[in-house]
């Protein structure tokens, strides 16, 4: 295995360990309606990773808040949802962090 194929990997390592909080069972995500249409959003896309450029298909795919509803973007608009594959949402929870973090009051 040469470098190539090692990097990427370690780099998405490290994403997952810095990025993700604890899995919490929102009541949100378990709703008729959010189920609804993440399984629009999912078929519309056709199981493609909608960040330009992108469109990777595979397993664990996440229906993503264009507008993550912390930042009080609309939960259940057809128009404020996207399929992105897990390295592109990884990417975007840790920018979305970052900027909520830049902007709050006395900072980190
Ligand atoms: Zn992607």
């Amino acid at each position: 295995m040469g470098l190539q194929a090692l990097q990427p990997r370690v780099a998405l390592a490290n994403l997952r360990t810095a990025a993700l909080p604890p899995k919490v069972a929102d009541p949100f995500y378990t709703s008729p309606a959010w189920i609804a249409l993440r399984d629009r959003v999912r078929r519309e896309a056709g199981g493609r990773c909608q960040v330009a450029g992108c469109g990777r298909v595979e397993r664990g795919m996440i229906v993503d808040h264009i507008v993550e509803l912390k930042d009080g973007g609309a939960p259940l608009d057809r128009s404020n949802a996207r399929l992105m594959c897990r390295a592109h949402h990884n990417q975007k929870t840790v920018t979305e962090r970052a900027k909520r973090t830049a902007r709050r009051p006395g900072g980190p």
